[in-house]
């Protein structure tokens, strides 16, 4: 049967917030021969994608790399760390916050979840709509006197929402606590497009994944360590066999891994890298931080409502678009795709139906972003949503109002 949009003309505009889209020169290099894994060549690939990982990560300690999707490197920081039974604290942002909840869980820990109260409005649940509160968690923490919690779980960038935390402000809240629990951290889709730093943040494990601010296909995933973190793998006791860290970082020393390592999207990593660190993370994260006030400026142009409910914690990285009453964001999201060949999240968990997702991470640039904007407005207009005004303009107006900083030649 012929399917008129099987084949659509031009390029596809993939806006979901991962993966987002792979640029030629790194889909180039990824196309090269595969080489010996074990061969001298191999370790020059090595120990430059991991020395290159720990600049992105700003880490001097070491980085894992994992040939799985970011679920793995959950799965891995769990199980290298905490013991059958542990008490771990996760705060609830969102979809992905829940879902690692619900991972923990499976593999015998006892997850307590913290979250914000709040009255649920439009079947948009309030907790969802916000960055964690450290306050909770320093609360939390000063009433653990045993100390039985055993690690602080939260998502940097909740990728379901838009919502991006303040983690520095959370290790301020232990540290005021006084507590002793490591503090694991969710970057995966905030790497390489929003402000990061394992060290600096006295963060004990980082985990990320490909596909999302590092421009690459799925298909790897890292964790970041920390002293404590390596010193706690030696004493727990969940089981850890692919994923521990001990064997990895032995071989790492010399760029090889116990395993076949992922050769090709290596070859990528390293060329992703070389993009982000040539073009310096201030910058990456500054061209970010346009896109997503942009795109706020579109929906509001709209006269439609942020997923995240406050401005200091507005994704850089995506935008969740809550549309009116009576309104079903997945047909908006298949009119977008159907008629204007783009792509957008679609709303995950407790929120499907209710809102949609703007990626703008990676490799965009503003007319792309426009471009997607204008798919949306389209789409919205289709879908019979009434917009008080073109956020297309809005978008236009503040991009055109903000340069970007001329290239240095
Ligand atoms: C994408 C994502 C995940 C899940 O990663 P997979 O690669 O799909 O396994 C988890 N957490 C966050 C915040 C994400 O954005």
């Amino acid at each position: 049967m012929l399917q008129l949009n099987s084949h659509p003309s031009g390029k596809h505009f993939l806006q979901i917030p991962g993966p987002s889209p792979v640029p030629d020169r790194i889909l180039r290099t990824m196309s090269l021969p595969t080489i010996d894994h074990r061969g001298p060549e191999f370790a020059h690939l090595g120990l430059k994608v991991l020395a290159d990982m720990g600049k992105i990560f700003k880490t001097k300690h070491p980085v894992m790399i994992y040939p799985a999707s970011g679920t793995g490197a959950w799965e891995a920081a769990l199980v290298n760390t905490l013991s059958a039974g542990d008490h771990v604290l996760m705060y609830e942002t969102g979809h992905f916050a829940f879902l690692w909840t619900r991972l923990a869980t499976a593999l015998g820990l006892k997850a307590e979840t913290l979250a914000m109260n709040g009255q649920e409005a439009n079947g948009t649940p309030t907790s969802w709509r916000h960055g964690v509160q450290a306050h909770l968690i320093e609360q939390r923490l000063r009433a653990d006197t045993s100390h039985s919690i055993k690690a602080v779980c939260v998502v940097h960038n909740e990728t379901s929402t838009g919502v991006t935390s303040d983690i520095a402000a959370v290790r301020r809240a232990m540290d005021e606590a006084k507590h002793p629990a490591l503090l694991l951290v969710d970057t995966i889709s905030g790497l390489a497009g929003a402000a990061y730093e394992h060290d600096a943040w006295g963060i004990d494990v980082s985990i990320s994944g490909s596909q999302k601010g590092l421009m690459l296909p799925p298909g790897l995933s890292f964790n970041a360590l920390s002293p404590k973190a390596i010193a706690a793998s030696k004493t727990s006791t969940l089981p850890k066999a692919f994923w521990g860290w001990e064997e990895i970082i032995e071989m790492n020393k010399t760029g090889y891994w116990p395993t076949t390592p992922a050769t090709n999207l290596l070859y990528g990593l390293s060329e992703a890298c070389d993009m982000l660190l040539d073009e310096s993370l201030p910058a990456v994260f500054a061209r970010h931080q346009r896109w997503s006030t942009a795109t706020q400026s579109a929906v509001r142009a709209w006269g439609l409502e942020i997923q995240c409910a406050e401005q200091a914690c507005y994704s850089p990285i995506l935008t969740g678009v809550i549309v009116p009453d009576g309104v079903d964001a997945d047909s908006v999201r298949k009119v977008i795709y159907e008629r204007f060949n783009c792509s957008l999240g679609t709303g995950l968990g407790k929120v499907k139906g209710r809102m949609f997702r703007i990626g703008h991470l990676g490799d965009c640039n503003d007319l792309t972003l426009i471009a997607a904007i204008a798919a949306c407005e389209m789409g919205l207009r289709v879908a019979g949503v009434s917009l008080q005004a073109s956020g297309v303009q809005a978008a236009m107006d503040c991009v055109q109002a903000n340069p970007i900083p001329a290239l240095k030649v």
